[in-house]
């Protein structure tokens, strides 16, 4: 007998259908033998049209209430399933995050998941009950209800597969698997049998929404076999697994697309030790992550720096350059919010050379001009016009051979 962790993303559970369809499966994953815990996300758009309502009452929504309403999207799932489960004659329980014992830090709209206390699951399994728990949430040691991120059910997944020692977390999904790049900018877009953990962190960092960050940092640590797979057939989907000596013959597996980041950039800032340091000291302050960072020599002692942050932080991050170009004597703060980082991953990347080069011929071809660039050892990512987006991640898939079935 296996325990199963089963996670069903949002459009898996849209409507009434839906959350029927999921039942079925989750029976069936039961009448096989197994021991299964659901866990579920909102009905799709709720979240959304959720934040909407608060951003409706108030123009800065408090943090703590926030949460509080956002959880409820999830209740209304857990709740639902768990009602359909027992009129079709079976034993089912739903959990709210924190019922079934998710501690986490403080930080409302993005907790960190610290412990999870499963005796009271683990207590219902052993009952012969179906567990459903909703996504996404937990409660901090206050018991304050706290939420974990956009996409955080499939953290919640992962966090309560790891401590059940679960052997494996499944997650539904409304594609097939982890693909090569977003099917939905590809068609050419292949299913990935078989992906690393750190290529899977490295595209979701990058852009891939398949699954949260943070669940595949925890699958990472905690080594929990993740396997993504779809909601509505039957198909084996893509295991996220430890890296194997093949994964490494294969030197780019994955194109990514991320739209969701801004740009600014200091012109003229003079060029003396400490500069920089007054410049990010501030935005770290505020809590503002900063990704790429470029800096331009200019002739006379000058110095142009530019920078990316996300598009939510970006008009505090704004504000913040806007004070700092002042204070250090710069000329003036330019900035572009229509920019897409466009990125190649591959474990191959450690042993082959010559894969910047392709990725830069490949855009210029399609004269694709490059803002920024920057490297690590399993990827390359350049920064470029947003218009240029689906362009640029075609042409990267066709010049990488994704295109074509893995041998
Ligand atoms: P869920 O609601 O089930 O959590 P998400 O919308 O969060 O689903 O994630 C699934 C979506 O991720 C897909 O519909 C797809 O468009 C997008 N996606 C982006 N990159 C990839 C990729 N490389 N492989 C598969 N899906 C991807
Ligand atoms: N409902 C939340 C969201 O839309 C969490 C999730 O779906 O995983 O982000
Ligand atoms: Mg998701």
């Amino acid at each position: 007998m296996a325990l199963r962790v089963q996670k069903y993303g949002g459009t898996s559970v849209a409507d009434i259908d839906r959350i029927n369809n999921v039942a079925g499966r989750v029976i069936k994953a039961h009448e096989s033998g197994d021991q299964i815990v659901v866990v579920l996300s909102a009905m799709a758009g709720v979240t959304d049209g959720l934040i909407s309502l608060a951003n409706q009452a108030s123009p800065r929504p408090d943090k703590r209430e926030l949460d509080v309403l956002l959880a409820t999207g999830e209740q209304t799932t857990a709740a639902l399933l768990a009602m359909i489960l027992k009129f079709r004659g079976y034993k089912a329980k739903s959990f709210l995050g924190f019922q079934a014992g998710i501690l986490t830090d403080q930080t409302s709209g993005k907790a960190r998941i610290l412990d999870i206390e499963c005796k009271k699951i683990q207590d219902a399994i052993q009952k012969g009950n179906i567990i459903v728990v909703a996504g996404f949430q937990g409660a901090d040691a206050n018991g304050d209800i706290t939420t974990l991120g956009r996409g955080g059910s499939d953290t919640s997944a992962v966090a309560i597969a790891s401590a059940l020692k679960a052997d494996v977390c499944e997650i539904f999904t409304d594609v097939d698997g982890v693909y090569t790049t977003d099917p939905r900018i590809c068609e050419k877009a292949r299913k990935i049998k078989r992906i690393s953990y750190e290529e899977m962190l490295e595209m979701a960092i990058l852009g891939a929404k398949v699954l949260q960050i943070r669940s595949v940092e925890f699958a990472k640590k905690y080594n929990v076999p993740v396997h993504v797979r779809s909601s509505f057939n039957e198909e084996e989907g893509t295991m996220v697994v430890n890296e194997s000596s093949d994964m490494e013959s294969v030197v780019v597996s994955g194109v990514t697309c991320d739209m969701n980041e801004a740009r600014i950039t200091l012109k003229k800032v003079p060029d003396q030790p400490g500069i920089s340091a007054k410049i990010f000291t501030p935005l770290a302050n505020a809590e503002i992550m900063v990704d790429m960072i470029i800096q331009n020599t200019r002739s006379g002692g000058e110095t142009d720096l530019t920078f990316t942050v996300t598009k939510d932080d970006f008009e505090r991050a704004k504000e913040i350059s806007e004070r700092v170009a002042k204070e250090v004597g710069a000329d003036e703060v330019l900035t572009k919010k229509e920019i897409a980082k466009v990125s190649v991953i591959g474990l191959g990347m450690k042993s082959h050379s010559g894969v910047a080069a392709t990725m830069f011929q490949a855009l210029a071809s399609e004269n694709i001009n490059i803002r920024l660039i920057s490297t690590s050892e399993i990827r390359i990512s350049c920064v470029i016009l947003a218009k240029y987006a689906e362009l640029a991640v075609r042409t990267l898939h066709a010049a990488f051979n994704l295109d074509k079935e893995r041998q």
